[in-house]
């Protein structure tokens, strides 16, 4: 068995999947795998901040002033007089500065008469004006290669006319749900029998990452059905997960399905509750299969502590941003037995301070009710046995961050 600290280390170090070309509005939640620079200066030239008069500030040596009205400049518009002395312009937001002018007034601060307008406040030469150049030059780097899209990312993109983006590919995920007792949603159940809640949790919570799901199944307790399966899922996904069946019971062979299909293990077993005996093999072509114990929050814990973590290094993401975490005040005492990391359930409270964190008491890894209150779950390492009310804890949700 090893610590959730060396779990992650193996994990962080998985080789990426390699890089695709997708169009920008395919590219959301994908890791950047090249940099976007600056195609021109941004702003492209010296432009109006607002909307007004373009004006020279030597005409307001004298207030009141007049100044006679030339035309008018329309964001969009390629028209640009040249801007004389005793001369003005109407000009919009974003429209480019004329020769000239060096100073924009707003509408609110003038008068305009039939071919001229008034001014009576003074002028700060420059005001009102974006500088070319002044976000970013030519040339610059605005988004680094690794970076995630999101949607500003996407409209820096946009506005710099990346099209088609070289992203770092996604994984690809079967899941598969082992349990000769479980049952599709849509089916009645007899008391020996349990609705498979792993499978739709696994499915969303992949969908929720942005993760696409290839194939999601539930196979009976059969070595032989096992192992074709995984064979099966392993020729078009990157990475397999697999709940239950991964612990000591007579039914339990996972382990012997994944070292029949060729695959080596590379842990079984993590120092942590819930979620003990996880296991995590390899394929030759850079794919991966999970093994998950089949308890609902002992599934849902080992995925995302570390299943998410290996998706994400997996599609380009920088390895130490793998497992983002919050550190927020605790409001009620927890207690663990200690030796091994502990999540605990909990949910987040609102309050005018910003969100602290409510430990929930479960009855057992089962005991997916209290799951179903969370919003994540609080990491307790080995050596802590308590922690006070009002303490900074490691939260972490179960909404991607
Ligand atoms: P196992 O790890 O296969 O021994 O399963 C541990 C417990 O989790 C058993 O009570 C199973 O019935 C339950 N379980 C296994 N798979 C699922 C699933 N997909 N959905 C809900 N519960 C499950
Ligand atoms: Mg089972």
């Amino acid at each position: 068995m090893i610590n959730t600290e060396e779990a992650i280390a193996i994990l962080k170090n998985i080789s990426l999947l390699g890089f695709e070309k997708k169009p920008l509005s395919d590219a959301m939640g994908n890791a950047l795998a090249e940099d976007i620079l600056a195609d021109r200066d941004i702003p492209p030239s010296d432009r109006s901040a607002m909307d007004g008069y373009a004006v020279r500030s030597d005409d307001f040596e004298k207030l009141p002033c007049e100044l006679e009205l030339v035309g008018e400049i329309a964001a969009g518009s390629a028209f640009q007089p040249q801007i004389a002395k005793g001369t003005c312009v109407r000009i919009m937001t974003g429209a480019n500065i004329p020769p000239g002018a060096d100073s924009v007034v707003v509408f609110e601060k003038a008068q305009e008469g039939e071919r001229s307008v008034f001014f009576h406040l003074p002028v700060k030469r420059g005001e009102n004006i974006m500088r070319q150049g002044e976000d970013a030059k030519t040339g610059e780097t605005l988004i680094a290669k690794g970076t995630i899209l999101g949607p500003l990312q996407i409209g820096v993109c946009a506005s710099v006319g990346k099209a088609g983006v070289l992203v770092f590919r996604k994984p690809q995920v079967a899941v598969l749900c082992t349990g000769e007792e479980l049952r599709d949603v849509h089916e009645s159940v007899e008391t020996h029998e349990l609705r498979n809640s792993n499978g739709p949790a696994l499915c969303a919570a992949l969908d929720s990452f942005g993760y696409d799901v290839v194939e999601s199944q539930i196979i009976k307790d059969s070595v032989n059905d096992l192992s074709r399966e995984i064979a099966n899922a392993a020729n078009f996904s990157d990475v397999i997960l697999l709940t239950g069946g991964v612990s000591k019971g007579k039914y339990d062979f996972v382990r012997s399905a994944v070292e029949k299909i060729g695959a080596s293990i590379v842990f079984h077993g993590v120092a942590m509750k819930p979620g003990k005996p996880l296991l995590y093999a390899k394929l030759e072509r850079n794919r991966h299969i999970f093994g998950l114990p089949g308890n609902p929050l002992s599934a849902m814990t080992g995925f995302f502590e570390f299943v998410v973590p290996a998706l994400r290094v997996l599609s380009g993401i920088n390895p130490n941003e793998c497992r983002p975490s919050m550190f927020l005040k605790l409001s009620s005492k927890v207690t663990t037995k200690g030796g091994r990391a502990h999540f605990v359930q909990a949910k987040l409270e609102w309050g005018k301070e910003g969100p602290h964190v409510v430990p929930l008491v479960s009855h057992s890894s089962a005991d997916l009710v209290c799951g179903g209150r969370s919003d994540g779950v609080i990491a307790v390492p080995p050596e802590v046995r308590e922690i006070e009310p009002g303490s900074l804890v490691e939260f972490h949700s179960w909404k991607p961050l």
